[in-house]
């Protein structure tokens, strides 16, 4: 049993270290010694891994194309399942639940089941659903049904990829803790907090209490940025991160990555769950990567110089949300993006994705799963005015 999922997530009051190493290919044995570097410490810091039972939880969107960077590189997965074994783990798996295909037939795809298998690792898609109890006070979504499969093993391993993401900016471990919700409660999700970001970065946070993963390695060899989670550009950044709080390597992480401010973050402060983090080991000079365009604005955060009255900031909401748009030459009609909107309101006309944006949610799926990415999260006319104001008065 996962006993330490329901440690108490206060804060830590030292910060947490969060280690860096740099690594600038998946080959050995490079990767191995970066690997170790960073896993290594979160291990001593348990009393070792001998005779436990190890979850991994890759990111694993989909694999269309080799060297996908929408997904944690299969060497990161193999290597870190290894590392395990080589520590005196007694068994190992690799679980996921992807929206598109199931988890043993991408690790298929991406050519390391055999391998796995020949190491003795059990792969295996989420699959056992429900509501847990006795969970921390300060979980709000107390009903979310989570793949309880994390409760049969001693320790979790949030195995992430730094890549961008349309509605949350950047996908680093919290949010790659939403792959424990089943698929047709993601949609659920969506649909119930709808264009709410905050709601959304809250659910992600309960989860992270719930599961609370006692490892956390982030692959940052070959990132994604741009159109982000799905189609966004690879791009090297070179270096792997670990810590034992998924919450401390994303804040530790993310102002390396260029990102300001991450919704899950300022969520976490409000809740007072945020810790202190403290970059160790072989910091690496990581350039920003292109995020994409901002999912939303709040005014009250601008420097106009005037303050706007909420009442007027209520009414102009609807303008301050990015919208989805099409790219229609790289569009070949093949309707994926209207079987994953969860309001379903979009609609293809004359063989191209039509948006109703009353309707719209800005839950960016239709852009996540499009195999071509062919649509972008774009400001609206409203945004870029307000953002060309912000930098006349700061000018
Ligand atoms: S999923 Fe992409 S390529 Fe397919 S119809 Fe929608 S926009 Fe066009
Ligand atoms: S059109 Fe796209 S962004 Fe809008 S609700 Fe549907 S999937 Fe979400």
């Amino acid at each position: 049993m996962n006993s330490a999922s329901f440690s108490p997530s206060a804060p830590a009051s030292a910060p947490v270290p969060v280690y860096l190493a740099q690594c600038s290919s998946y080959e050995n044995p490079e990767l191995v010694s970066a690997i170790e570097s960073v896993l290594l410490p979160q291990i001593q810091s348990v009393g070792g891994v001998s005779g436990k039972s190890i979850l991994l939880k890759p990111n694993m969107l989909s694999w269309r194309k080799k060297d996908d960077p929408a997904c944690v590189h299969p060497r990161m997965i193999v290597e870190t399942a290894r590392f395990f074994l080589k520590s005196g783990a007694s068994r190992v798996a690799v679980m996921e639940n992807p929206a598109v295909l199931p988890a043993p037939a991408i690790l298929k795809m991406m050519g390391i089941a055999d391998e796995l298998k020949s190491m003795g690792v059990e792969t295996a898609n989420f699959s056992r659903y429900r509501q847990l109890e006795n969970l921390p006070e300060t979980v709000i979504y107390r009903n979310l049904e989570i793949a309880s499969e994390f409760c049969d093993f001693d320790y979790t391993v949030d195995l992430a990829k730094a890549k961008t993401h349309a509605m949350m900016t950047l996908t680093l471990c919290v949010k790659n803790l939403f792959g424990f919700v089943n698929g047709n409660d993601r949609i659920a999700w969506h649909l119930a907090v709808g264009r709410n970001y905050d709601q959304f970065a809250d659910m992600l946070l309960d989860l992270y209490q719930i599961i609370h993963p006692q490892f956390n390695l982030l692959d940052g060899i070959v990132c994604m940025e741009g159109n982000g989670p799905g189609n966004g550009t690879p791009t090297e950044r070179h270096f792997i991160a670990g810590a034992v709080s998924s919450l401390a390597l994303d804040r530790a992480i993310s102002p390396l990555l260029g990102c300001a401010s991450l919704p899950i973050l300022e969520r976490a402060e409000k809740r007072n769950l945020l810790p202190e983090a403290i970059l160790c080991g072989d910091t690496p000079d990581i350039a920003p990567l292109t995020l994409p365009d901002e999912p939303s604005m709040e005014l009250s955060k601008l420097h106009l110089g005037v303050g706007i009255p909420s009442f007027a900031q209520k009414l102009m909401h609807e303008h301050l949300l990015a919208r989805p748009v099409v790219e229609v030459n790289q569009c070949v009609g093949c309707g994926v993006c209207v079987k994953m909107c969860p309001p379903k309101t979009l609609k293809l006309k004359d063989g191209k994705p039509c948006f109703d944006l009353p309707g719209c949610i800005r839950c960016f799926c239709c852009q996540e799963y499009c195999p071509q990415g062919a649509i972008y999260p774009r400001k609206t006319l409203l945004m870029k005015f307000f953002r060309s104001m912000e930098s006349i008065f700061r000018g």
